[in-house]
């Protein structure tokens, strides 16, 4: 029997479905012939309580959210934490950089007195995380790359070295070079540098290398006139190094 394959969304744009619709006929094709898809709001109308496999999308924003994670922790066998939101928390953590009450206010104004929120959280804040699919959209790729391994009993293989190894490999001109601060340095790689070799910097969107070589890029920085605390603060706009309030 194939496995059961659900897809949930939380805080998010959807965008990470919208990415894992984007795999070329090909592969969709393979994977479909591999899994059966039983949940996938952004793509059919049928769903199911009984799934294996629970891709995650989005971050935990409300208290309600924690209560239905759970279920589907306690449902699922596997559980993939899918993107930058479910993965370190994601866009959603501009918020936490401010009072709850405020940002309520922010948002629904006078009617913000009918709404909860909390912190946001990435996903493993709440429940257990089997693997990782990283990135503001994550590559279809590295979708693919943990669903294989997965139905083939091994351990996805995800770089844990920092963009800036890409951006070699890719040939790239250094964002510093071009009077940018970037955070490939400190970020983990696995995009192929997609934002540099398209002209921009790095902000970071697939989280921090486990074990950033901190003394070689704080003299990095330093040669362009950044402190890793200043650096480091730019992460904010994913959650990594964010403060909760
Ligand atoms: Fe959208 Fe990026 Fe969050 Fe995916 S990680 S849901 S693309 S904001």
């Amino acid at each position: 029997m194939k496995p059961r394959v659900a897809f949930f969304d939380f805080a998010s744009c959807e965008g990470c479905q919208l990415e894992a619709l984007n795999l070329d006929a090909g592969e969709l094709l393979d994977l479909i012939a591999a899994v059966d898809i039983v949940n996938f709001r952004e793509a059919m109308s049928e769903s199911s309580d009984t799934y294996d496999i629970a891709f995650i999308e989005g971050s935990v924003t409300r208290e309600s959210d924690i209560a239905r994670l759970e279920k589907i922790r306690q449902r699922a066998k596997i559980l993939i934490a899918l993107g930058a939101c479910a993965t370190i928390g994601g866009v959603n953590c501009l918020k936490n950089h401010m009072p709850m009450e405020e940002a309520l206010k922010i948002v629904y104004g006078e009617d913000a007195k009918n709404y909860d929120t909390i912190p946001t959280k990435p996903i493993d804040e709440v429940v257990h995380v089997d693997y990782y699919v990283r990135g503001c959209p994550p590559p279809t790729s590295e979708m693919l790359k943990v669903v294989k391994a997965i139905l083939l009993g091994k351990k996805p293989e995800i770089p844990n070295y920092p963009v800036c190894v890409e951006c070699k490999w890719s040939g790239n001109v250094c964002a510093f070079e071009r009077a940018m601060t970037c955070l490939g340095p400190v970020s983990r790689a696995g995009c192929g540098a997609i934002c540099v070799t398209k002209g921009r910097n790095c902000w970071g969107c697939r989280g921090l290398v486990d074990e950033p070589n901190v003394d070689s890029e704080k003299e990095i920085l330093q040669k362009h006139g950044i402190t890793l605390e200043q650096a480091l603060q730019k992460f904010q706009i994913y959650c990594t190094g964010g403060e909760k309030k």
